[in-house]
């Protein structure tokens, strides 16, 4: 098979250190890896397949040409401006950033939901928001089943989700936390809403979230908007019509940063057009792509982050019926929001650009 020039954009941060993972153990076909990042990481190195590659900045290319395909994460401003000299140069860009999501020349493509969506693409194609990723691929079985008419989705979603910088944050608060304790003489009995207040004032600033994130749960995911909706909760809603090429689907989200390193979860309650008990929705749920059913709770079995993370299926667990939506259906979904919910996907639409003879 041909050796593909792939370039990775964004390769120093969270994504893009996963994108080379996951390029190797899905033995993508790269002939030449082309690592990029700013020029805060120009001259670094990276290893790839065993060998050892130097950064590029963006600013170093006089041209893309040659390029096949670009891996880009490395957030919106930087796609909204260099994305398009990628593809006028030839390359097909498969985009983590919300830059071009919604744009209607661009697909936003879930391999498991929407393949036939690349074949359409003017250079540049969008993966979606991680929360959007793992909730679609859960609700296209049940979709194609009996249909959608809503969605409630509360999500509790890891810090790594906020790149680098944000798995830092708890990392550095939660060792703070526990030094206070310690220092304090706190044990395991003393601890009260007072003292817990008091060890927060002192805890190091957050440099992604607007509080501390260790030992708390924030309902706040990017910026919010009139409505009292956040950019994030918005997101799940337009993105999954899009995927789905359904615009009458309404989702309403919360979503919630909490003190996980890895794995986004989704509460979803799911109202059906047509009637689906529990059991058939676990059966098409065990039969499709990229969904591993974990629904044994009764041997406290049901998808965790912990298990989740590191891995490429969505987890999906805790199917009932949901006591309000009839018809309608509850659910647990967990997935690795850097893995599923951005490097392996696009990953996977990287593999259907030439499984498409698109590249
Ligand atoms: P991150 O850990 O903060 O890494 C950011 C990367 O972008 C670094 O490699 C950084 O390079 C690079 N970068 C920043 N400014 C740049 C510039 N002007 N030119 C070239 N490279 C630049 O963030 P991340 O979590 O990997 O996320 C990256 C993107 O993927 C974001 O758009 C994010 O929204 C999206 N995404 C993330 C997730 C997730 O779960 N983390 C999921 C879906 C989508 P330096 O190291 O040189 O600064």
């Amino acid at each position: 098979m041909k050796g593909y020039r792939v370039a990775v954009v964004g390769v120093t941060g969270e994504v893009g250190k996963t994108f080379l993972k996951v390029l190797k153990e899905r033995n993508f076909p790269v002939g030449e890896l082309i690592p990029i990042a700013s020029a805060r990481s120009r001259g670094k190195k990276v290893v790839f397949n065993g060998k050892e590659y130097t950064v590029r900045a963006l600013e170093d290319f006089d041209s893309f040409k040659g390029i096949d395909i670009a891996l880009f994460s490395a957030g919106g401003s930087t796609s909204k401006e260099w994305a398009p000299k990628f593809a006028a140069d030839g390359a097909v860009v498969v985009d983590n950033s919300s830059a071009w999501r919604m744009e209607p020349d661009v697909p936003l493509v879930v391999p498991e939901v929407n393949p036939e969506d690349v074949k359409w693409h003017k250079g540049i194609i969008a993966n979606p928001n991680c929360s959007t990723i793992q909730m679609v691929v859960a609700l296209k079985p049940i979709y194609d089943e009996a249909g959608i008419r809503k969605v409630v989705v509360s999500t509790y979603q890891a810090v790594s989700g906020a790149g680098a910088k944000a798995i830092a944050d708890l990392i550095r608060q939660t060792k703070a936390f526990c030094k206070a304790l310690e220092e304090r003489g706190i044990g395991e009995e003393d601890l009260t809403p007072e003292l817990l207040a008091e060890i927060f004032k002192e805890l190091p600033e957050a440099q992604k979230f607007p509080h501390p994130i260790a030992f708390d749960a924030l309902p706040h995911i990017d910026r919010f908007f009139e409505d009292g909706y956040t950019r994030e909760e918005n997101k799940m809603l337009f993105e999954t019509r899009k995927i789905m090429h359904d615009e009458s689907i309404d989702v309403s989200a919360t979503c919630v940063r909490v003190p996980v390193f890895y794995g986004h979860s989704e509460s979803v309650s799911v109202q059906t057009e047509r009637e689906i008990t529990p059991e058939r929705a676990r059966e098409v749920l065990s039969k499709a792509p990229g969904v591993v059913v974990m629904d044994t709770p009764q041997n406290n079995e049901y998808p965790l982050p912990i298990y989740a993370a590191g891995r490429d299926e969505v987890f999906v667990g805790r199917i009932r019926e949901d006591r309000v939506f009839k018809p309608g259906l509850n659910m647990w979904v967990v997935a690795d929001n850097i893995r599923k919910g951005a490097a392996t996907n696009a990953v996977q639409i990287a593999e259907l650009l030439i499984r498409y003879g698109l590249v």
